[in-house]
């Protein structure tokens, strides 16, 4: 697994930032976003450093899988009402264009009652 000593959630990730976390595995990490844009907002990373979802691997689809099954799980765990009348938003920014600010793969998982306050 690597580690970039530089990255805000590689440092998370090992515990030496702290977060609000929602769940926690050997692989994964997830834990409530800074600014939410709405009442459900948290993030689900891998542990490995991944830069983004470009640099994503045939060898990285177990691990990609496991993060994509997780979502509706913990998005139900922290308040998202079932589909269909509740649901969540699944977002992964990617690049410069796509609006990734953190150059560690993430998933942002939004939802819970409208108004949001972004999205
Ligand atoms: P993105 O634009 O997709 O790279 O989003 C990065 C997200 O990380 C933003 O929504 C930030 O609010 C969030 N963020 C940045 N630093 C932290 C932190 N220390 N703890 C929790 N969330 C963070
Ligand atoms: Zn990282």
């Amino acid at each position: 697994m690597s580690h970039d000593p530089n990255c805000i959630f590689c440092r998370i990730a090992q515990g030496s930032i702290p977060s609000r976390k929602v769940y926690e595995d050997e692989e994964l990490l997830a834990f409530h976003d800074i600014h939410p844009w709405a009442p459900v907002h948290f993030l689900l990373i891998p542990k490995d450093h991944i830069a983004s979802l470009a640099q994503v691997q045939p060898s990285h689809a177990p691990l990609l899988g496991r993060m994509m099954s997780l979502v509706p799980t913990l998005a139900q765990q922290e308040g998202c009402r079932p589909y269909p009348e509740g649901g969540f938003r699944l977002v992964c920014n990617t690049g410069a264009h796509g609006g990734q600010e953190v150059a560690h793969l993430h998933f942002h998982v939004i939802g819970g009652p409208r108004p949001w306050l972004k999205g």
